[in-house]
């Protein structure tokens, strides 16, 4: 709990301070909206995220420098500065536009989970965010992340502190949020597999979502037909390279999201995929 109150502080300092930059550059009368941009970074992830209040979220970074290209398309050539990264797990296709973006860019927090991972980018992860002097936040299920008025992540995944443990794969440490802007939501699953779902689901037996990032880019090990039944998204969002080796996404989830009716939307066929939000309804671009 303690932990968790420290990371609302800080947060919420961070809000203050961002929010004197942000008068200084837009006229405050025009209404801002939550853009999520689901970034087509080839078989991997990255989800870039503007807040209301101007502040700039990525979860994860894709397995290249291509980041960099999409972050610049997304960000104005002289904002050189990251409010929070979160990575949700150390994987490849997850974790390596990561460390070029904190060569480029200046990050202020960083939420992960601290899970040891004995690869080489694993190394250069801990030596970067070390030297990056971003405030560090290991979380777990059960914190909130304060971003401002009306918007909140809930950490869902994993449900203990996985500080300093070893895994071999580490897609079911995944990070697993829910990001809340007043009356919508976008669940981000990570490469969970379906015993975290059922975890999920059985810890709260009411959670919803508008739009979920299918888990593990469709793969059959990801998306059970309870978890869908239960969090009932209207938009689902699949993050896939094109003709990738693994067979991705599976007919098997592809049937689910079929079955109930859900709208898919994948980044090998749209590119990047953004859905913006005012709070109430969601529209994409
Ligand atoms: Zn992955």
């Amino acid at each position: 709990m303690q932990r968790n109150n420290d990371a609302l502080v800080v947060l919420g300092i961070l809000f203050f301070f961002n929010i004197l930059a942000w008068i200084a550059v837009y006229d405050l009368s025009q209404p801002r909206f939550l853009e999520v941009t689901f970034f087509d970074v080839g078989q991997g992830d990255s989800i870039f995220i503007e807040t209301p209040q101007g502040h700039q979220i990525l979860i994860d970074g894709g397995p290249s420098s291509i980041i960099l290209e999409k972050l610049a398309e997304e960000m104005p050539f002289w904002d050189r500065t990251i409010d929070l990264i979160i990575l949700t797990h150390p994987e490849h296709d997850h974790l390596a536009g990561l460390l070029q973006v904190l060569e480029r860019y200046k990050v202020d927090y960083i939420l992960w989970t601290g899970i040891v991972r004995d690869t080489n980018e694993n190394k250069e992860w801990r030596k970067l965010i070390e030297e990056e002097g971003a405030e560090i936040k290991i979380v777990q299920a059960g914190q909130e992340i304060r971003l401002g008025e009306g918007i909140y992540f809930d950490i869902l995944n994993p449900f203990e502190n996985l500080e300093g443990k070893e895994f071999k794969n580490s897609n079911n440490t995944s990070i697993i949020s829910l990001l809340v802007f007043n009356q919508n939501s976008f669940l981000f699953t990570g490469d969970a597999y379906k015993s975290v779902e059922k975890k999920i689901i059985g810890a709260d037996a009411n959670l919803k979502t508008d739009v979920l990032k299918v888990g593990h880019h469709g793969s059959k090990t990801s998306t059970s037909e309870e978890f869908i039944e239960q969090i009932l998204p209207k938009i689902a969002v699949i993050s896939v390279g094109k003709s990738n080796r693994y067979g991705h996404p599976h007919q098997e989830t592809l049937a689910i999201l079929k079955e109930y009716g859900i709208r898919v939307l994948r980044t090998d066929e749209e590119g990047d995929i953004k859905i913006i939000s005012d709070g109430a309804n969601l529209k994409i671009k």
